[in-house]
């Protein structure tokens, strides 16, 4: 009888350990909290503006704040289709779609970084997600069937989006954001989380109970705007690269993915769910073996992001800002009649 060869034992690769500390998740954090910070204020500012207006002029007056309309996706692809068909800013609503831009500018040359980087929301969830992972010890992941199925649903609403906005020749589009409803779709939305009802308020328990529990459960499965950061991120000419010779198999790089992207079994990350947040850079014991790479395999340092984000996000509304597209310019008697009314305006 022929003796069994026993199964050949993989080397184990020696670990180059890395130099120097990483500053990745510093720098990350306090461009999420900064946008944060931002985004209370912008809101405050629209409240006192809103509450001026309801009071009929009897409490304190806010300038309306035109980051607000960051706030306002739908209002802001319509703005953009109006743009490219017609040559022609809009003038209501520019600050929305200048934003919007810029978001799609940073997700395309600098992966899903919008997400990852600068979105309220998602801070929020990633600080709801580390919240459960201290209280439990974990966060659990949706098995891989049902995972691949919710991450579909975020890409029907996108596609619903588009269809509505799509659909729409311009002087349609005109005439919906110049009409009562357009006009005060700001107002509307304050007033939607204003006077959030039973309904409404069961959602968002529901939303933030699951994402104690599931990592950026709202941003994974449910997000039309990430979803459509993730697919500008496709042509992103950055990837995170694992280089195998220099990699020691530790798997650390994929328990840190907030997408649970398994990046130490592939070599390059072409994914739309991942966020370029580095998470997994951050952790990798080998020198050189996991970086943020762009074409031709040059490195990319977390502080390159970083200024490429603020470049993009400061150049585009520096433009809007400089070219005079920034405000949503209308007389205070428009606002005076509109704002106290908002919610009897319905949805044309
Ligand atoms: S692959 Fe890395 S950069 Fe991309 S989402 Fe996962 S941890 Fe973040
Ligand atoms: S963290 Fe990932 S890339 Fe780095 S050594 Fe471990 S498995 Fe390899």
């Amino acid at each position: 009888m022929a003796a069994i060869a026993p199964p050949p034992i993989k080397a184990r690769k020696k670990l180059l350990k890395r130099a120097g500390k990483d500053h990745s998740q510093t720098l990350r954090r306090a461009f999420q909290l900064a946008f944060l910070a931002l985004n209370v204020w912008i809101g405050t500012e629209f409240y006192l503006f809103v509450r001026y207006y309801e009071t009929g002029g009897r409490s304190a007056y806010a300038v309306r704040p035109p980051g607000v309309e960051g706030w306002l996706p739908i209002a802001a692809l319509m703005n953009l289709k109006v743009l490219l068909m017609s040559g022609s800013v809009p003038a209501l609503h520019p600050a929305g779609m200048f934003l919007l831009i810029a978001f799609l500018a940073a997700s395309w040359i600098l992966r899903k970084s919008f997400c990852g980087w600068l979105c309220p929301v998602g801070t929020v969830s990633e600080y709801l997600w580390r919240l459960g992972r201290s209280i439990l010890g974990r966060n659990f992941r949706v098995p891989r069937p049902a995972d691949i199925a919710l991450r579909g649903l975020k890409y029907i609403l996108l596609g619903l989006f588009l269809y509505a906005v799509g659909s729409m020749p311009v002087p349609a589009i005109r005439a919906f954001l110049s009409g009562p409803y357009g006009v005060v779709d700001d107002v509307k939305m304050l007033n939607f989380f204003r006077f959030l009802g039973l309904t409404g308020c069961i959602i968002t328990a529901i939303l933030v109970i699951a994402s104690v529990f599931v990592q950026n459960f709202w941003c994974r499965y449910l997000c039309p705007y990430g979803a459509l950061m993730g697919l500008a991120a496709l042509a992103s000419p950055l990837r995170i690269r694992r280089d195998p010779s220099l990699c020691i198999d530790c798997a650390r790089c994929a328990k840190a993915c907030p997408a649970a992207l398994p990046v130490d079994r592939l070599v390059t990350i072409r994914s739309a769910e991942c966020t370029g947040c580095l998470e997994c850079v951050a952790v990798c014991p080998a020198a050189g073996a996991l970086c943020l790479s762009a074409p031709r395999a040059k490195r990319v340092p977390a502080w390159a992001m970083a200024a490429g984000i603020a470049a993009l996000f400061l150049g585009v509304c520096g433009y809007a800002r400089v070219t005079g597209h920034w405000h949503t310019n209308l007389p205070s008697s428009t606002y005076l009649d509109l704002i106290p009314h908002a919610n009897e305006f319905t949805h044309p």
